[in-house]
């Protein structure tokens, strides 16, 4: 009895290791950051092995890379990245790693913004500091440019692993058409708000591709600095600018330090309406654990203080 059951157990062990052999290998995804591995889940599905190396609620801009990225960068098949100078830890990584994976662009073809200011600037640790980008990077915050990533991503997951480029190539499809309908949901939110009221002020410049295509202004601090006297005449020209163009409510975000944003609210004499997410997903338990969570809860965040009285 003993042996036979030994018997059995290594028939089943032989069989398993068989169809493990036979089962395709996942292709190796990297996703440069949260909102990028959201995409690929959605075009990959159960096909990618996926490793995100920003994380939800982070912020690329001060991002040091850990010895396991270097890893899943060098095993990758794939990686999927922003471009436009968004990722500044890149391309150090993926030289360190060796990989010989495709770093895809996924702004490629996309409608980008030039920045007339040739950047950005960041409040980070009480200092602002400049983020030279001559080409706005947030091109995420258009769902037209969400498309082109996800079209990109499936292209590139073709060139990878052409067996399952037809699912591929379907998710997408699927993926784009909820993102096409979640374009005419959050055109009919902004809608509500009266012409006179589409003004906000956010922490750092992130929302140029919103403004673009859902007609909202946002006006956000240019070089101030907590830690500087010199900032002091900053401040007072956002106030100004707040002022003049009637701004109706400040947002703060889910990456960047508050203390900026509330100073300027409480100069401005307004009230902080709660967070957008800008540059990172939330976390599972978050309001915006996916790409479209976020758009909606940016967009209803966005509509309901700019629309209160
Ligand atoms: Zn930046
Ligand atoms: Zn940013």
């Amino acid at each position: 009895m003993k042996r036979s059951l030994l018997k059995l157990a290594c028939f089943l062990y032989v069989i398993t290791s068989m169809s493990a052999v036979a089962a395709a290998e996942p292709l190796r995804v990297v996703a440069s950051f949260s909102i990028i591995g959201d995409f690929a889940r959605q075009v990959g599905g159960e096909h990618i092995e996926l490793t995100t190396l920003v994380g939800p609620n982070s912020d690329a801009h001060v991002y040091s890379p850990r010895p396991a990225d270097a890893k899943a960068v060098a095993r990758a098949d794939v990686v999927l990245v922003n471009g436009l100078s968004f990722e500044e830890f890149l391309s150090r990584l993926v030289k360190a790693s060796g990989t010989r994976a495709p770093v895809v662009e996924l702004t490629r073809n996309a409608d980008i913004l030039n920045d007339p200011k040739g950047g950005h600037y960041h409040f980070i640790n009480g200092e602002a500091v400049f983020h030279a980008t001559p080409n706005d990077p947030h091109a995420w915050q258009s769902i037209a440019n969400a498309k082109m990533y996800v079209q990109n991503i499936a292209e590139a997951f073709c060139a990878a692993d052409s067996t399952n480029c037809a699912e591929y190539e379907a998710n997408a499809a699927a993926y784009n058409e909820t993102l096409s309908a979640l374009d005419t949901q959050i055109r009919l939110t902004i809608a509500d708000v009266p012409k006179d009221r589409r003004v906000g002020v956010v922490a750092h410049n992130a929302f140029r591709y919103f403004e673009r295509d859902y007609g909202v202004t946002f006006l956000s601090p240019q070089g101030v600095s907590t830690a500087s006297e010199a900032s002091a005449a900053d401040v007072a020209s956002l106030i100004r600018e707040i002022r003049n163009k009637r701004a109706a409510a400040v947002f703060a975000e889910n990456i960047s330090d508050t203390r900026l944003v509330r100073q300027i609210a409480s100069e401005a004499g307004l009230e902080l309406s709660g967070a957008l997410y800008s540059d990172a997903l939330s976390t599972a338990s978050g309001p915006a654990s996916h790409y479209t969570d976020m758009m909606r809860h940016n967009a209803q965040t966005i509509a309901t203080a700019l629309a209160a009285d």
